[in-house]
């Protein structure tokens, strides 16, 4: 068998539509879209198409929509734009325990420069109560940030209730959608978001292209100086290719949601219930409110990274609950704040279910897994010395 790819949440191949979309600006349609002549007017042209097809895809409006390198980009220009923008009206930021570093990185570097900042718990599945929000707003609260659907364990947040507690006391919320777009309805009305980020790459589009939607009306300060591209609010010229086929995967992505969404929800259950039939393993993340392609589970005894590496041997990809910081592996936040023991933790693998994988390869994986999960137990002094306590 070939290789198989279950860390489509980490990133996904290319689509071959996106990439043949890409080509000619590649190739011959290298102006400058800040150019006036013909050769810049054509780029202009096709960049904003896109715009206007992204927007619609989002329920938004060409004019809210600024081109980026990526999600992480999106988000700090939306956290730190808008906390500096509303600085004199307050200096309070909300966020949760589970957001991906891109968000709580940048609201920890804002804690540094004075700002006050609550980071919400989460419960056992990994969800963000929007009581909590509610009690945890105060008089100076400027923003939310609340991700939509976690990438680790796949949790879908109630992002369009949080976004009703945001707009009755007059908050900015801001969303991380980079796991929901393209594997969920994004709607920027129904969620009643005022900023919000995504990524081509988590959906079949080129790496290095994301955008930041920003409501009109709201006041978010540039952080990038330089020439006026994006209406001033990101300088530096575009990437044109990645741009495009940004917008090409986005449309392929929304035209086959429904199909992809019940054939990645079948394997992923299949997954899950092969796994949760092996001794001593628990299901991460909540049971039902999961993501279309997300599986993270826990094997007791185990090292996940082990599991993960006994994987790869196999041709399996997947991904561990643990990252690698300054030489040692730390259990992930996100599965710690869900409240599990470090030992359980550490036992996580995650595969992420993309639209190219089949029966046949869960099938194997699970077989795999079932090798690999027996062969370092057998191996593990934990297992060995499990009835003796
Ligand atoms: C991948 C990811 C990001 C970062 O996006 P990049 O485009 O890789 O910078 C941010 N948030 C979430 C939830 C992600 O999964």
């Amino acid at each position: 068998m070939d290789r198989i790819y279950m860390d489509n949440a980490a990133t996904t191949p290319l689509e071959e539509k996106a990439l043949e979309a890409m080509m000619p600006f590649l190739k011959e349609n290298y102006g400058n879209p800040s150019s006036a002549h013909t050769f810049g007017r054509e780029v202009r042209k096709a960049v904003e198409e896109t715009r206007e097809k992204m927007a619609f895809l989002l329920g938004a409006k060409p004019e809210e929509i600024y081109f980026t390198s990526g999600g992480t980009e999106a988000d700090n220009m939306a956290i730190v734009g808008a906390a500096r923008a509303l600085q004199d009206r307050g200096n309070h930021i909300i966020t949760t325990s589970v957001e991906h570093h891109a968000v709580l990185d940048t609201c920890l570097a804002l804690q540094e420069e004075g700002f006050e900042v609550t980071v919400l718990p989460v419960d056992q599945h990994g969800m963000v109560d929007p009581d909590d929000v509610r009690d945890a707003l105060q008089d100076n609260t400027i923003l939310i940030s609340v991700m939509h659907a976690n990438n680790e364990v796949g949790t879908i947040q109630p992002v369009e209730e949080i976004g009703r507690a945001a707009r009755e006391s007059n908050v900015l919320f801001h969303i991380d959608a980079v796991q929901a777009v393209g594997n969920l309805p994004v709607n920027v009305e129904t969620l009643n978001v005022d900023l919000l980020a995504l990524s081509a790459h988590k959906f079949y589009g080129p790496k290095g292209v994301g955008l930041l939607y920003v409501r009109e009306g709201t006041k978010v300060n540039r952080l990038t100086h330089g020439g006026g591209q994006e209406k001033g609010m990101r300088a530096g010229t575009e990437n044109i290719p990645g741009i495009i086929g940004m917008g090409k995967a986005m449309e392929l992505a929304y035209s086959q949601l429904e199909e992809n969404t019940r054939r990645m929800e079948s394997l992923r259950d299949r997954l899950i219930q092969g796994c949760l039939e092996m001794e001593e393993a628990k299901l991460n993340g909540h049971p039902t409110r999961r993501l279309p392609g997300n599986v993270n589970v826990s094997f007791e005894y185990i090292e996940g990274e082990a599991l993960l590496l006994s994987l790869d041997f196999k041709g399996i990809a997947a991904s561990s609950g643990s990252a690698c910081s300054s030489g040692s592996m730390n259990p992930s936040h996100v599965l710690m704040a869900t409240g599990m023991s470090e030992q359980t933790a550490r036992g996580a693998i995650r595969f992420s279910l993309g639209r190219h994988n089949t029966v046949e390869e869960i099938d194997y994986t699970l077989q795999a897994v079932k090798e690999s999960v027996d062969k370092l137990r057998s191996m593990s002094s934990l297992y060995q010395g499990k009835g003796e306590r």
